[in-house]
């Protein structure tokens, strides 16, 4: 079994229009285990570090503000290419351009207002677990649906 882990938050647009259950939902129901959770204000210096990638563009200044606006929920999910397809859930970065069914597309139309992040790849996730996370804060246990999910 797979032990890959994926860093979901969703941003404070989310938070604020009651979006917390609904995405939690979606993982949940894709048979992804969720192994940790918290309500957090990280921060200026913190969200800059998260988007250290992005800091030459021009709308990163906009970008740590709205990040900063309000609590995050940020999250930590569990299972087979968890981080490819936890960005398949969440849909596009421009809701405009996302998928119907997806979450950007489902409840967003700004690109400065997309409701929730993902991780992009298994090394960038391991680097944004580590810099939300305690290891102390990651639970480690099995859930009753394993088998029922997975076929080994
Ligand atoms: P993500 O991995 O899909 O979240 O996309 P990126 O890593 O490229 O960008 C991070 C976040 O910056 C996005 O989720 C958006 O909230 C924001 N962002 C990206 N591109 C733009 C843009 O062109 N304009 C604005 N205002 N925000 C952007
Ligand atoms: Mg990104």
């Amino acid at each position: 079994m797979t032990s890959e882990q994926t860093f979901i938050a969703i941003k404070p647009d989310g938070v604020q229009r009651g979006l917390v259950g609904d995405i939690i939902s979606r993982f949940e129901k894709r048979g992804y285990k969720l192994v940790a959770i918290k309500m957090v204000t990280p921060g200026k210096a913190h969200l800059e570090k998260h988007y250290e990638d992005l800091k030459d563009k021009p709308f990163f200044p906009g970008l740590v503000s709205y990040m900063n606006s309000g609590p995050i929920a940020a999250m930590v999910w569990e299972g087979r290419e968890v981080v490819k397809v936890g960005r398949l859930i969440l849909g596009a970065t421009n809701p405009l351009a996302s998928a119907p069914g997806t979450i950007r597309f489902d409840y967003a139309i700004d690109v400065g207002r997309n409701v929730c992040h993902g991780s992009d790849a298994v090394d960038s996730a391991k680097k944004e677990i580590k810099l939300w996370f305690k290891d102390d804060e990651i639970t480690n246990w099995t859930s009753a649906q394993q088998s029922w999910v997975y076929e080994k």
